[in-house]
């Protein structure tokens, strides 16, 4: 998911429209934008995207100087209206607001207490509990009682929280999600995902949260706190830098793009290729293509060409429609390919169901040889801390070797980055400050291997 929040701006839920636009492609299921005018919260959710979503007479209703928004895909809990951010509420302590990016590993458990205490839950978002412990809680100040709840959650959560006169924002303590801090030149703050969305509304980056921060800020003034027990070890999310953010924002310190280019360089020295080309799979390929082509010497074009009116095909939560996705999605340029040894880039192998179209469609555009190059280790676990991976059986590098993948592709040869070359391209080769758990299997919060070891494989 992508959030996004701006304090001490007239144009408030205009910008946060502008932003949530920048961050589309963190989720394209549904979006919300609340607003606060300083004694009234006003809430605006629905399916599909931002820019269908929101028009001038909607805005006009999302009055204020301060708004959080929120583009949502499903990690936890279905892909429904009732699941869409941000979550909005009355309570004892008056109104309040969450944006959540993230995933937390113990929200059922949570959930389960909750509810045999009485609570009762309007959506299966993991995100709700924050906002029943945070009504629950017999702490003075809502910033006390948010950090009580905060503390008896675990797992992944970047989150915007806004009130009648407050906007908090909070990494969690492993930094797993990223979120950042910006100016505008007028004054007013704004936190978002990813810088893109500050740059398109032309706010300055300040900083990025540190993993566990926690930002207040109330009548112009903010103030920062760390609220919470220091963790082991931070663990941001390397797939971010892999697929999910876009490559002309900076994220854990680092630019997208260049890291993506390092990542296809390192792959070219890991695993080279005899070939006449490189070509990426584009949009997610691109960056480590154009590295793999400067490393290895092989000129880099452009052999598939993407339309851009169909959404991410990882982000469709339906497998019926994914199966259409890549056809829609993706066609090949038979002048650039004919008579060709082609290396294709792309970041990573799933299910293995796309990389095989799109190995079949470059070969009936007339290539002799594919060798597939993947910016990514093989995918044999799932994440628990927010993108959307399928459970263990679905993925095939979980049940299959490099060859019988490559076979199954159909690719002449088939070659991933290894997982210090990884680290090494992030700038973290002993991978102290990532997160990388979806290709080791080491979770961070140790007890989720557990039932997925028990998966039949
Ligand atoms: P596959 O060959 O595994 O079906 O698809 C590989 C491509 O689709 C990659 O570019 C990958 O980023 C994307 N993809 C497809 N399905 C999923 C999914 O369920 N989760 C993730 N993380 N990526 C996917
Ligand atoms: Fe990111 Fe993978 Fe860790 Fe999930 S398991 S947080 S996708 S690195
Ligand atoms: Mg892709």
């Amino acid at each position: 998911c992508g959030i996004f929040g701006i304090v001490g701006n007239a144009e408030a839920s205009n910008l946060t429209y502008l932003g949530l636009h920048a961050l589309q492609h963190r989720g394209q299921e549904s979006a919300g934008i609340v607003s606060s005018d300083g004694s009234v919260l006003r809430a605006h959710r629905q399916m599909g995207l931002v820019a269908d979503i929101f028009d001038a007479p909607v805005l006009a209703g999302l009055p204020g100087q301060a708004a959080i928004g929120h583009v949502r895909y499903s990690t936890a809990g279905g892909s429904a209206l009732k699941n869409a951010q941000p979550i909005f509420v009355q309570y004892a302590g008056g109104q309040c607001a969450i944006a959540h990016n993230g995933n937390l590993v113990n929200a059922a458990e949570l959930k389960e207490q909750l509810e045999a205490d009485g609570a009762i839950f309007q959506s299966d978002a993991d995100t709700e509990v924050i906002m029943h412990l945070l009504a629950r809680s017999k702490q003075a100040t809502f910033e006390q009682k948010l950090v009580e709840a905060l503390r008896r959650v675990k797992g992944a959560y970047s989150l915007l929280v806004l009130t009648e006169n407050k906007l908090v924002a909070v990494r969690d303590p492993m930094g797993i999600r990223p979120l950042v801090l910006g100016r505008l030149k007028e004054g007013a703050y704004v936190l978002a995902s990813e810088t893109t969305a500050l740059d398109l509304i032309e706010a300055e980056v300040v900083r990025e949260l540190e993993p566990g921060e926690m930002l207040v800020i109330e009548n112009g003034v903010m103030r920062t706190s760390r609220p919470f027990e220091e963790p082991k070890r931070l663990a941001q999310c390397i797939f971010e830098h892999v697929y999910f953010a876009r490559p002309d924002s900076s994220l854990f310190g680092k630019n997208v793009y260049e890291v993506r280019k390092r990542m296809g360089m390192q792959l070219a020295r890991e695993q080279p290729a005899d070939a006449d080309l490189v070509i990426a799979v584009p949009d997610s390929g691109v960056a480590a293509a154009i590295g793999f082509s400067q490393q290895s010497g092989i000129p880099y074009d452009v052999g598939l060409i993407r339309s851009h009116y169909v959404g991410r095909t990882f982000i469709e939560p339906q497998q019926s429609i994914r199966h259409f996705g890549v056809k829609l999605k993706l066609s090949a340029v038979r002048q650039v390919l004919k008579g060709k040894r082609v290396v294709v880039v792309d970041d990573s192998i799933v299910r293995g169901t796309t990389s095989r179209k799109i190995v079949k469609m470059i070969k009936a555009a007339g290539a002799v040889e594919v060798h597939l190059r993947i910016s990514s280790p093989p995918t044999k676990w799932p994440c628990y801390y927010g993108i959307d991976t399928p459970s263990r059986q679905e993925l095939i590098a979980a049940t299959h070797t490099t060859d019988e993948i490559a076979k199954y592709v159909t690719a002449d040869s088939l070659g991933y980055i290894s997982l210090e070359g990884l680290g090494e391209a992030v700038g973290d080769p002993k991978r102290e400050k990532f997160c990388s758990a979806c290709f080791s299997g080491q979770y961070l919060m140790g007890e989720l291997t557990a039932p997925e070891a028990d998966v039949k494989l």
